[in-house]
């Protein structure tokens, strides 16, 4: 079903005109009320949303020097304490966690692009959907609320309770649940009976693997449903991304509200938004109040798609690889530790999906072989000409050399959040 129409269907370029006046408006909004721009843009000429990359780059690490005690958020905060209605924190996967602030017309929209984007995976009024995030602090709870604004009866778990989930599951019946792609397999490989549940959906967000089509695979057959995934990032809103029934890419269902660009991590310089173009993502806010961001560096690295999709939603979509802060260079190749486990993964049903990347030396930079450990499958043994093979899939691939160290199956340790693909 798609929720909005009139907004998702939208030409494209059309799109972009609407978003054009929103961008100059918030560009306004930002020159008047946010220290921080006031002083990174001081003696840019305003532009319009075609020349956004003449606009410098916002790094979180920016933001975060600009905290004070008087301003724990930072300098970018533009509203009054009495507007904002909550207090969010990013989980802080490189660091300290950082607030993020909105006010009602804020969290409206984040709930709105929300809906959106999980409307787009299939599910719909009248089902019931178990989500299993400890959303707490974090903005996990925005998304969990368009779950109900779609008319579902939303079911929230939590991790830590993977018995009594699998119970709830077999009792209330759920037509689907929502989790990280980590906890998704995890729970699929020791609970058989799933795949004959009553569950016909899986929506997977939180960390890059849902869209990686043997991963992919393997979930679709340990819970005998379809998997779609979402994403988003705190810093700038929830879900922004949904995945359709076409399975190639998500949408970017905050359309209106968020603008997308894509960079070259290395130089920062901007690349067309062309089908088939990877690099970083970046965002921009159209319509926020709070804490708007300008050209936000999101660490995301992805690939576009912008041929026409089936389901009728007009928007780009994106396939995330992987991190940027995950990125290893491995004799100048830039590596994913997630297109490392896609490549292994393809070795199905002879290995078990996790593998561990041990890197040599501190840093982004790796001389070979890159070191890989690879789990095999239940009841199958290792064997020097089937390390041989993934290595030589690995080189050809990725063109990286790397050295692969099979291991039995259940030495590798599954998460029921994040995965760990390396450690040091
Ligand atoms: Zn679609």
């Amino acid at each position: 079903m798609i929720v909005d129409p009139n907004v998702e269907t939208r030409p494209w370029a059309e799109q972009l005109a609407v978003d054009d006046a929103s961008f100059r408006e918030q560009l306004a909004y930002l020159l008047e009320r946010s220290g921080f721009y006031r002083e990174k843009l001081a003696g840019l000429e305003a532009v319009g949303l075609a020349d956004i990359a003449e606009l410098p780059l916002t790094d979180k690490q920016e933001i975060r020097a600009t905290c004070t005690p008087d301003n724990p958020i930072g300098a970018h905060l533009c509203a009054e304490a009495s507007e904002l209605v909550r207090v969010y924190s990013t989980s802080g996967t490189t660091g300290t966690p950082s607030y993020v602030p909105l006010t009602a017309e804020d969290l409206e929209n984040w709930i709105i692009g929300s809906a959106r984007s999980y409307a787009a995976s299939g599910i719909s009024a009248g089902q019931r959907i178990i989500s299993t995030y400890n959303a707490g602090p974090f903005v996990a709870g925005a998304a969990l609320a368009g779950f109900e604004r779609l008319g579902m009866c939303h079911i929230p778990f939590g991790t830590g309770n993977t018995e009594r989930l699998v119970w709830a599951v077999q009792q209330l019946k759920p037509e689907a649940v929502v989790l990280t792609p980590s906890y998704a397999a995890r729970l699929a490989e020791r609970n058989a009976e799933l795949a004959s549940s009553s569950v016909e959906r899986v929506l997977v967000a939180g960390e890059p693997g849902g869209g990686e089509p043997a991963f992919r695979a393997k979930l679709e057959a340990g819970w005998g449903a379809r998997v779609t995934e979402a994403m988003g990032i705190g810093d700038i809103g929830v879900s922004i991304w949904g995945e359709c029934d076409e399975q190639d890419g998500m949408h970017l269902g905050a359309r209106d509200f968020v603008h997308a660009e894509l960079i070259e991590p290395e130089t920062g310089v901007a690349l067309e938004l062309d089908d088939g173009a990877t690099g970083e993502l970046v965002l921009t806010h159209l319509q926020h109040r709070a804490a708007p961001l300008l050209r936000f560096r999101t660490r995301d690295h992805v690939e576009v798609r912008t041929s026409p999709c089936k389901c009728g939603r007009t928007s780009p979509r994106v396939r995330c690889i992987g991190r940027t802060d995950d990125m290893l260079i491995v004799r100048g190749v830039n590596v994913f530790p997630s297109a490392v486990r896609e490549v292994v993964s393809e070795f199905a049903p002879e290995v078990s999906g996790y593998i561990l990347i041990k890197p040599q030396t501190a840093g982004v930079k790796q001389e070979p072989p890159l070191p890989v450990a690879v789990e095999l499958a239940p009841g199958t043994t290792a064997d020097a000409a089937f390390a041989e093979a993934i290595r030589e899939k690995l080189r050809s691939v990725l063109v990286v050399q790397t050295r692969v160290d099979l291991v039995p199956w259940g030495s590798l340790r599954r998460s029921e959040y994040k995965s760990k693909l390396v450690e040091r």
